[in-house]
C-alpha cells in the first residue's frame, strides 16, 4: 500500500468518529509523510495543528493504524507546506543568493539625526504576524502559497507580490509574515514594512522640508513591503517617486510585496506603468474563509489565550460572524474578556447572549416609537411629554437626543423625524441631530446617555 493510499484510508476511518468541522480542521490538510517500520511522520500545515493532533488524536491515530493492519506505535507532526497549486512565473534572471551583499554594505554617512528616521530595528515588523499563526483554507491558500514563495526565494519567484482582498481578511498579517519569515532565515537582511500611507507622508516632508534621506531609506533595502497601496490613488508625484523606487529596487532582485484593498487593474488613478509594473509578478486575492475555516481560526486564537473553547461555541460564532477575520477575532476577544470579568464559561449561552446583542443592533428590530419611548423613560419623562411642543429645557434635550437616535438608528429622513415626533418643521430636526452628533464628540455625559439608551433599546 503507498502512503498515500494508507493515509487515505485512515483518515476514512478517522472522519467517521470525529465531527465533520473537526476532521476538517484538523485532519483535511494533512499528509503522511513517510513510513519507516513502526515509526511514521506525520505533515501538518501549521503548529496548532501540530499541537491538536499531538495532544488530542494521537491515541486514536495509532489506534487507527493497528486496524488497518500497520503496526505504527510511534507518530511524529512536522509542519510542512502543501506544495503550491500553481507555477509561479520566474522572473527569468539568474537566481542570486539573496542578500549576499547586504552585511558589508557601508551606512549611508547622511543618515543622521535631521534626516528622515532611520527604520525601526525589527522593519516596523510585528513579531506575532507570522505563517504559523495564519490558518490557510481555500480562501486564502493561493495567498499564502505565494508569500510563502516569496520568503523562501526573495526576488526571484514572486516579485513583486501583489495580495488584495477586503478589510479584515489576512492581508496585513500574510504580508508581515513573509517579512519575519525573510528575517529569521537571514538576520541580516534588511527588511522594512511600512503603510503606504507612511511612504506618502514622507515623501512630503522630503518634497516640503527638503528632508534628506528619503530615497536611501527605501531603496537600501533587501525587502520592501508596502500595506494598503490603494492610498496612493490620485497621489500623482508620489506615485511617480514610488516608480522610481521600485524600479531601483526590484533591478537589483529586492524582493517588493505590497498590499491593497482591490486589484492594480481597479484602483482608480494609478498611473498605467505602475499599473503594469504591479502586475510584473504575481497578484492573489484573498476571501472570507469558509465556516471550517473560521472555525479554525477562532480555536487558534482561542488557544493563543489559553482557552479550550466547546466546539458549540466555537461553530455559533463562525456561522454569526461571516464578514472578516477581524470581526471574528473581535466577537472572540469580547467574549473571552466577559467571561474572564464576570467569572461566566465561554460557552454558547455566554455567546448567544453577547453576539445575540450584535445581531439586534441590526436597526429594523426596533420602531421609532420604542426608540421614543426608551429615551423619554431613561430621562424620567412620558413618551407625551417628549412629543408636546413644551420648551422646558429638561424637555428638550431628550427630544433632541430622541431625534438623533431616530437618524442613527432608523436612519430615517429629517420630514420624517419630525413627523414622529409630531412636528411640521424639519429644519429642527436636522439642527437637534447636528447638535447632539457634536456634543456625542466633545461630551462624555451625553456619550454615557446615549450608550445606555442605546442598551434599554436593544437589551
Ligand atoms: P487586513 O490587513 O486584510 O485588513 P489583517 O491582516 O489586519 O487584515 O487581519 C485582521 C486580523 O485577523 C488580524 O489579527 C489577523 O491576525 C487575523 N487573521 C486574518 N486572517 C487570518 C488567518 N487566516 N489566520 C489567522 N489569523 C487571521
Ligand atoms: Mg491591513
Amino acid at each position: 500500500m503507498s502512503e498515500v493510499v494508507l493515509w487515505q484510508s485512515i483518515l476514512g476511518e478517522i472522519e467517521l468518529t470525529v465531527s465533520r468541522a473537526s476532521f476538517a480542521t484538523w485532519f483535511k490538510n494533512t499528509e503522511l509523510l513517510e513510513l519507516n517500520g513502526s515509526k511514521a511522520v506525520v505533515g501538518v500545515v501549521n503548529v496548532f495543528t501540530k499541537q491538536q493532533l499531538q495532544s488530542k488524536f494521537n491515541t486514536q491515530l495509532l489506534a487507527t493504524f493497528k486496524k488497518v493492519g500497520v503496526p505504527v506505535t510511534d507518530i511524529s507532526y512536522t509542519i510542512h507546506s502543501r506544495q503550491p497549486k500553481r507555477t509561479f512565473p520566474n522572473s527569468g534572471r539568474e537566481q542570486k543568493a539573496p542578500f549576499a551583499d547586504t552585511s558589508d554594505r557601508p551606512i549611508s554617512p547622511s543618515l543622521t539625526s535631521s534626516t528622515i528616521s532611520r527604520p525601526p530595528r525589527n522593519g516596523g515588523l510585528n513579531e506575532k504576524y507570522t505563517f504559523e499563526t495564519f490558518i490557510v483554507g481555500s480562501s486564502n491558500e493561493l495567498a499564502f502559497a505565494a508569500s510563502q514563495a516569496a520568503a523562501r526565494y526573495p526576488g526571484t519567484k514572486c516579485n513583486p507580490l501583489f495580495v488584495y482582498g477586503g478589510v479584515g481578511l489576512g492581508k496585513t498579517h500574510l504580508i508581515q509574515a513573509v517579512g519575519n519569515e525573510i528575517r529569521h532565515n537571514q538576520p541580516d537582511a534588511k527588511v522594512l514594512y511600512i503603510s503606504c500611507e507612511t511612504f506618502v507622508n514622507d515623501f512630503l516632508d522630503h518634497v516640503r522640508f527638503k528632508k534628506k534621506g528619503f530615497a536611501d531609506r527605501y531603496r537600501n533595502v533587501d525587502v520592501l513591503i508596502i500595506d494598503d497601496m490603494q492610498f496612493i490613488a490620485g497621489k500623482e508625484k508620489t506615485q511617480e517617486e514610488f516608480f522610481h523606487t521600485f524600479n531601483a529596487l526590484h533591478q537589483e532582485n529586492k524582493q517588493i510585496i505590497i498590499s491593497s484593498d482591490k486589484p492594480p487593474k481597479s484602483i482608480p488613478t494609478l498611473e498605467e506603468r505602475l499599473r503594469s509594473r504591479f502586475e510584473w509578478g504575481m497578484s492573489v486575492d484573498m476571501q472570507l474563509p469558509d465556516f471550517e475555516t473560521r472555525c479554525a481560526i477562532l480555536e487558534t486564537k482561542a488557544s493563543g489565550h489559553e482557552v479550550a473553547l466547546e466546539r458549540d461555541t466555537v461553530e455559533y460564532i463562525a456561522t454569526n460572524i461571516q464578514t472578516n477575520v477581524r470581526e471574528l477575532e473581535g466577537a472572540l476577544n469580547k467574549l473571552l474578556t466577559y467571561c474572564e470579568m464576570s467569572g461566566n464559561q465561554p460557552d454558547v449561552q455566554t455567546a448567544t447572549g453577547l453576539l445575540g446583542n450584535i445581531k439586534a443592533t441590526r436597526p429594523h428590530h426596533v420602531s421609532a416609537k420604542q426608540i421614543i419611548e426608551r429615551t423619554a423613560k431613561h430621562f424620567q419623562l412620558d413618551a407625551k411629554d417628549i412629543m408636546s411642543p413644551r420648551r422646558d429645557k429638561h424637555i428638550v434635550v431628550p427630544r433632541q437626543i430622541a431625534m438623533y437616535l431616530l437618524r442613527s438608528e432608523l436612519h430615517l429622513s429629517f420630514p420624517r423625524i419630525a413627523n414622529e415626533l409630531g412636528r411640521k418643521d424639519h429644519t429642527t430636526a436636522i439642527h437637534s441631530v447636528e447638535k447632539i452628533e457634536k456634543s456625542m464628540k466633545l461630551d462624555s455625559i451625553t456619550r454615557q446617555q446615549i450608550a445606555s439608551i442605546r442598551e434599554r433599546i436593544y437589551g
